[in-house]
């Protein structure tokens, strides 16, 4: 868990214990933990695609959303997930 996702937690738990109601279950709270969650970076998804009989190539892909990844970006283009390069 990262610093940002720590804070939020304990966030929630101290609003818990003041109003008795699972945070967690709200649609803010789900929003901004699923934001959070997004900014911290997963390693890539890879999958071995048959190019021809005796070869293959290495296709790169979203851990969160799963689409295909064409460029190096810091961030998936179609959901914004923050992503790790590193083998
Ligand atoms: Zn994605």
């Amino acid at each position: 868990m990262n610093k940002e996702l720590e804070a939020l937690n304990d966030i929630r738990k101290v609003l818990e214990e003041a109003y008795k109601f699972p945070l967690n279950l709200t649609p803010q709270y789900k929003f901004i933990y699923e934001a959070l969650k997004r900014n911290k970076p997963l390693k890539l998804k890879t999958k071995r695609v048959k190019v021809s009989i005796d070869d293959y190539r290495i296709d790169d892909y979203c851990p969160t959303c799963d689409e295909e990844l064409y460029t190096m970006s810091n961030y998936c283009p179609h959901c914004g997930q923050k992503l790790d390069w590193e083998e």
